[in-house]
């Protein structure tokens, strides 16, 4: 899902470690392993993932 490289990567991004995510809505950075990160600060659920 960030390099677009296959499925080779989808492995790794699948271990639970927290992915990093920056809100759409207010600029937040946050760390989320949900699949469905939603920002912490205004609760917006349109999010980035931050490679
Ligand atoms: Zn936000």
């Amino acid at each position: 899902m960030c390099s677009g490289a296959g499925g080779f990567d989808v492995e790794l991004t699948q271990r639970l470690k927290p992915k990093k995510y920056k809100c759409r809505s207010c600029g937040a950075t946050f760390e989320s392993v949900s699949k469905h990160p939603v920002c912490p600060t205004c609760q917006s659920e349109s999010v980035d993932e931050v490679c």
